[in-house]
């Protein structure tokens, strides 16, 4: 709240039969006759956090949220209030209340705020007045249930401080992605969701009756991106991505935020330093808007203001040598495991990259290493931590031969990729890319067990409910 907004006492009261009740009227009587007065058609709502920032001790204020923890006294409920900017106890007199308040009930309650350093956050409010706006009752959520119950009621469980924090924090890790481009004058663009042609193709794919046609659901912007660097040279989109993921992970969503960069006129080397950049700037933006979730969360500010380009660099071949010294099993061609990936991240402060994959490792548009054709301009970047991969970049083949080579190679059908080949006969140009997960990111970020716990509704193998 500004200080215009608070100059007096009366700006923080908020309804009509209030404001009267400064004028002289006697606050109780105005009460009972006005439990739907309060003025919602100009966003007066006044916030928990501003009534905490010590300034109005002794003012008068009404406040709408819902009923966090009650504990009962003889004659008043200690009730702890809460609304999207924080908590705040109130004491509320049983002879004030209408109706009894419970677990999440909403509630609009008016009094005076009173410095108490026993309160949370210093400063209580002693009730004249509790009006039930939406009653609660026999809320199911209460302390220790499983988290399957708990998915069962997402719909519920995300009014808690735990998700609350993990979404604020997810907010701040897209707006610090979105200033970054903004800032580098990347052009955001919406590509489609329903497509015909897939960029990962195989078992992954949601398949879709489109008229008549197969249609699926997209796995990756990708190849629409590439389209778009013609236009616009460098462009960034962040769109759900759908992948029928047959094995459940902690690290695997069916449908995932997936943000994605496809850039003219950079080569592998320029894409990883623009992954290593954008990472770092979304990671400080989260550390400086968002210190206290952080702190609630677990998660170290300083952790995240540390990460700084360059990152390391870890060739594909060490890594076999290292996972299978190690003991675990990897084959030349294999892909990295969860279990490899953390082994070679568990002890890393900051993110990493494995760079030099097989081109058996990675997709038909990978541009192969003219020096060493059997390698590939492709880099994963693991996040530190033992978390894993967060992201895919590299270059892209804009040779019209090789890539129609790779496309039959992997047993796609060339039809459906006409319009993409277009783009290497029309001009084509040396272009890179990447995509990040944004689930993934801010599992590492808010260091969360599991991947549901990134996003409100996770859909997973067993999951389309609520
Ligand atoms: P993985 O090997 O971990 O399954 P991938 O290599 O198949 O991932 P990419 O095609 O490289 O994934 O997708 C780019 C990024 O999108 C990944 O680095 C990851 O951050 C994210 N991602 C991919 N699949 C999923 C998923 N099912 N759930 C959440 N994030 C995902
Ligand atoms: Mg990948």
């Amino acid at each position: 709240m500004t200080q215009r907004m608070i100059q007096n006492k009366t700006d923080l009261l908020r309804t009509s039969s209030e404001k009267q009740a400064t004028a002289g009227i006697n606050p109780v009587a105005a009460r009972a006759d006005a439990p739907s007065s309060i003025d919602l058609s100009e966003g007066k709502k006044i916030f928990i956090k501003d009534l905490l920032d010590g300034e109005h001790a002794g003012q008068r204020a009404s406040i709408l949220g819902w009923v966090w923890r009650r504990r009962q006294h003889a004659n008043a409920q200690f009730i702890v209030l809460r609304d999207s900017t924080g908590v705040m106890q109130t004491v509320v007199p049983i002879a004030v209340t209408a109706q009894p308040l419970y677990i999440e009930s909403a509630v609009e309650v008016v009094g005076t705020i009173v410095k108490d350093d026993r309160a949370p956050g210093g400063y209580e409010i002693r009730a004249d007045k509790a009006v039930v706006i939406g009653q609660s009752h026999e809320y199911p959520i209460s302390k220790n249930f499983s988290s399957d119950f708990l998915l069962d009621v997402r719909h519920l469980w995300n009014r808690s401080s735990k998700i609350k924090n993990v979404m604020i924090v997810r907010e701040r890790v897209l707006e610090g992605a979105r200033n970054w481009f903004r800032s580098k004058d990347w052009h955001e663009v919406n590509p489609p969701i329903i497509s015909g042609s897939t960029a990962e193709g195989g078992a992954t794919l949601f398949e879709l009756d489109y008229f008549g046609k197969k249609g699926y659901l997209s796995q990756s912007a990708q190849l629409y991106l590439e389209s778009l660097i013609f236009p616009l040279e460098k462009v960034w989109s962040l769109t759900p991505s759908f992948r029928a993921e047959k094995s459940r992970t902690s690290r695997h969503l069916m449908e995932f935020w997936h943000l994605e960069g496809e850039v003219a006129w950079l080569d592998f080397e320029g894409i990883l330093k623009v992954e290593e950049q954008l990472l770092a700037s979304t990671l400080h933006h989260v550390a400086e808007t968002a210190p206290a979730e952080l702190k609630a969360i677990g998660r170290d500010a300083e952790d995240l203001l540390r990460i700084n380009p360059p990152f390391k660099r870890v060739h594909y071949e060490e890594v076999l040598r290292r996972v299978n010294s190690a003991g675990m099993d990897m084959r030349p061609g294999d892909d990295l495991s969860t279990e490899h990936e953390r082994f070679l991240t568990i002890e890393e402060k900051s993110p990493v990259f494995v760079v030099e994959y097989p081109k058996a490792v990675k997709p038909f548009y990978a541009k192969i290493d003219p020096d060493r054709p059997e390698l590939v301009y492709s880099a994963d970047m693991l996040a530190p931590e033992g978390y894993g991969e967060i992201s895919t970049g590299g270059q892209r083949e804009e040779d019209l031969e090789a890539i129609v080579e790779r496309i039959n190679a992997e047993g796609f059908n060339i039809d459906n990729y006409s319009w993409y080949l277009d783009l290497r006969k029309y001009g084509s140009v040396p272009h890179s890319g990447f995509g990040f997960g944004i689930d993934r990111i801010v599992r590492w970020v808010t260091k969360r067990e599991t991947i549901l716990d990134t996003i409100p509704y996770p859909r997973t193998l067993t999951r389309i409910y609520p």
